[in-house]
Parts: C-alpha cells; sequence; structure tokens
C-alpha cells in the first residue's frame, strides 16, 4: 500500500490534477493499485487559507507520504506579495526540505503530434529522452554570491560548487534510470574551461565503474545543445549540472511542441518524489476546461515507474495515452486540423475508458 500526498496549487492546477485522480481510482478499483490518497494545500490557495504558501500541516504529510503529485502553483493575484510568501516559494521549500535533488525530465514526442513540434517531423517523431538535472546545488545555490562595488564599479559574481558527494548522488541517480531504459547515458560539461566540470566528468567516470551494462559518455555542453536541436534521438539519458540542466531540459522539452505533455519528477536518495507537470498554473485558461491533463496523467505514470515499483500499471497508463491520441482526441493546445478537440475533463474520461480497452 503507497501514501501520496495530492497538492492540486493553483490555477489549472485542480482541473487537471482531478483528471489524474481519475485515473488512480480507476487502476485502484481494477487493477490493485493499492494507493491511498491524502490531500494538502499549496501555493497561493495555501497561502489565501493559511498566510503560508507551505503549511507545516502540508509538509508533515509529505514527510509521512512515499510520494507528492502536484499540479501547479502562481497567479497574477498573488506576485505583488513579499517574495517568501508567493506561491513557488511553496514548491522551493518543499523541494529543499525533502531534499529533492534529482529532478527527472522526459522528452517525449508521440508520433501522432509530430507535427506540433517546430522540427522537421523525421527528427523528432518518436523522440524519447530523459534529462536528468541536479537540482540542489551548483551555481545557483554556491557561495560566495553577490553583487558588490569594487573598483568604482558595480561587480556581480556567483560561485560554480559541487562536492564529490554531490554529483555521486546525481550520477546513481542517472545510471539507474538508464537501467530501466536504453542503457546509454551521456553526461554533459564543460570540462575543457572549468575545473568544477573536470570534476564532474572523473566522478561520472569514477560511478560509472558500478554500471557495467551502461555505456557511458561525455558531451560538452555548447555541443550538446547543437546536438539536442540536430539529431536528439541519439540521447537516452543526459545527466547534467542545475544550469546546464536547466537550459538543456527547457530546450529538450520545446521539441516536443507542447508543454502540456510533459511531465517531471523530482527524487530524493530515499526514492521519494515529487511528480509535477513541467507547465505552470496558466492562468489565463484556468476554470474553463481547457487545460492538458495528460502532463499530470502521465506524472502519475512516472510515479508508479520511478518510486512506487509499479511499471506494468505506468505502462498501461502510457499506452492508454497513446490509444487516445491515436483515436484523434485533442485537448485545444495540441490540436491540428482533422482532430476532435476535447476539454479537460473529456480527456480525463477517455483516458480512463481506455484503461478499460
Ligand atoms: P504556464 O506554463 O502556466 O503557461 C504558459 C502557456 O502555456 C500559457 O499560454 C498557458 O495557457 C499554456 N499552458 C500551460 N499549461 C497548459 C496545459 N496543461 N494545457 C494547455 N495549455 C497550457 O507559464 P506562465 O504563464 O509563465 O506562468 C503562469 C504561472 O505559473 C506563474 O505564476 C508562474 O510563476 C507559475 N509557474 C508555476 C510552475 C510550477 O508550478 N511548477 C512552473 C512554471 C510557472
Amino acid at each position: 500500500m503507497s501514501k501520496v500526498l495530492v497538492l492540486p496549487g493553483d490555477g489549472i492546477g485542480q482541473e487537471i490534477v482531478a483528471q489524474a485522480l481519475k485515473v488512480i481510482d480507476h487502476l485502484n478499483n481494477n487493477d490493485n493499485l493499492g494507493m491511498e490518497l491524502v490531500h494538502g494545500l499549496i501555493g497561493g490557495t495555501a497561502y489565501d487559507e493559511t498566510g503560508s504558501p507551505l503549511p507545516q500541516a502540508t509538509l508533515d504529510a509529505a514527510k509521512a507520504c512515499d510520494s507528492i503529485l502536484l499540479g501547479a502553483v502562481g497567479g497574477y493575484q498573488w506576485e505583488a506579495l513579499e517574495r517568501d510568501l508567493r506561491p513557488e516559494r511553496g514548491l522551493l521549500g518543499l523541494r529543499a526540505e525533502m531534499d529533492l535533488f534529482s529532478n527527472l525530465r522526459p522528452a517525449i514526442l508521440y508520433p501522432q503530434l509530430a507535427s506540433a513540434s517546430t522540427l522537421k517531423e523525421e527528427i523528432v517523431s518518436g523522440l524519447d529522452l530523459m534529462i536528468v538535472r541536479e537540482l540542489v546545488a551548483g551555481i545557483y545555490f554556491g557561495q560566495p554570491r553577490g553583487i558588490e562595488t569594487r573598483d568604482g564599479e558595480r561587480y556581480g559574481f556567483n560561485s560554480a560548487t559541487y562536492y564529490e558527494s554531490e554529483i555521486r548522488r546525481i550520477g546513481h541517480s542517472a545510471f539507474k534510470i538508464a537501467q530501466k531504459r536504453d542503457k546509454r547515458v551521456c553526461s554533459v560539461d564543460k570540462a575543457n574551461v572549468l575545473e568544477v566540470c573536470e570534476l564532474w566528468r572523473d566522478v561520472m567516470e569514477e560511478v560509472a565503474k558500478d554500471y557495467p551494462d551502461v555505456e557511458l559518455s561525455h558531451m560538452y555542453v555548447d555541443n550538446a545543445a547543437m546536438q539536442l536541436v540536430k539529431a536528439p534521438k541519439q540521447f537516452d539519458v543526459m545527466v547534467t549540472s542545475n544550469l546546464f540542466g536547466d537550459v538543456l531540459s527547457d530546450c529538450a522539452a520545446m521539441l516536443t511542441g507542447s508543454i502540456g505533455m510533459l511531465p517531471s519528477a523530482s527524487l530524493n536518495k530515499d526514492g521519494f518524489g515529487m511528480y509535477e507537470p513541467i507547465h505552470g498554473s496558466a492562468p489565463d485558461i484556468a476554470g474553463q476546461d481547457m487545460a492538458n491533463p495528460l502532463a499530470t496523467i502521465l506524472s502519475v505514470s512516472m510515479m508508479l515507474r520511478y518510486s512506487l515499483d509499479q511499471v506494468d500499471l505506468a505502462d498501461k497508463i502510457d499506452r492508454s495515452v497513446n490509444t487516445v491520441l491515436d483515436q484523434g482526441y485533442r485537448t485545444a493546445d495540441i490540436a491540428s486540423e482533422g482532430d476532435t478537440v476535447v476539454g479537460t475533463n473529456e480527456m480525463g474520461d477517455l483516458v480512463v475508458k481506455a484503461l478499460q480497452g
């Protein structure tokens, strides 16, 4: 029996998570999923009800659960709040408190949606790559940092830092994921210029010795950016630092043409994970039954695959999403001419129907 904390959050979060819950209910009732759900507050909705974007009750519940399913946070009405009270702080706080250092960002392009990409169909159709990004260290957190006056002018500085233990643990995370996929890891760095990357490369080589079944290669980040656009299907798993991963994962997401289709995970060393779509709370379409719920439904599939060890049911969800796309159903964000456009609710129902089939 697994216990999952459900945090719909703000904007379209409520609507898209409701569809994922339909899928979970179906699997609980028909496929012995055995998932117990606990519900909590995060983001602007949590601020409105409790005065904090990350209430202590949410944190306590997270620590008592095996995983989190999150919708999205944020919205115009909370933008004027002081920084620590903003919805996004709730999310960042949860990542930090749970030490979610390993960020998994798959970029999958369903052949049915290949025309949604700005790249040529043959370059991207069938794309299935996973970017593993280090999330809680590197230049985003390194000290010293700041802006000060030196020699009579303003001077800004940050520090790109990694302890070998921080590199080692993200390395293990990437290799373990590769073992569940095509068994290839490409480590992305800038070791020709940066000492911190020289260490990164050395440690990746050391970690690789524990995974003789997985092939390790290295690529400089500038080349990796070019290769992602030129021939993205050459990659299986890419592992990289916080900064490079931030940029490359958004680039990879755009190869697929739709942020409404992409799930993500952030894991800690115990396999605890927070699973969420990569997109935000889309306040422009919230409450209009227009949001694409598939990224959230696929987040459930990722949770089953990477935290709860229920790969068969994860495969079943993935197949059902494929079936619905094959049948020509699309939410507005991914629709082309000739498709049947459906709303958020109907898309959820269609996935459940496909699960039955
Ligand atoms: P966004 O991802 O919310 O929206 C960007 C565009 O994509 C919008 O036009 C939106 O309508 C569309 N879109 C997003 N998700 C969609 C879906 N499932 N189906 C159909 N269309 C979808 O990004 P934004 O507009 O830059 O940010 C809006 C709010 O979300 C901000 O408050 C921001 O801080 C927050 N945000 C939260 C997260 C998160 O919760 N992880 C991530 C990014 C942004």
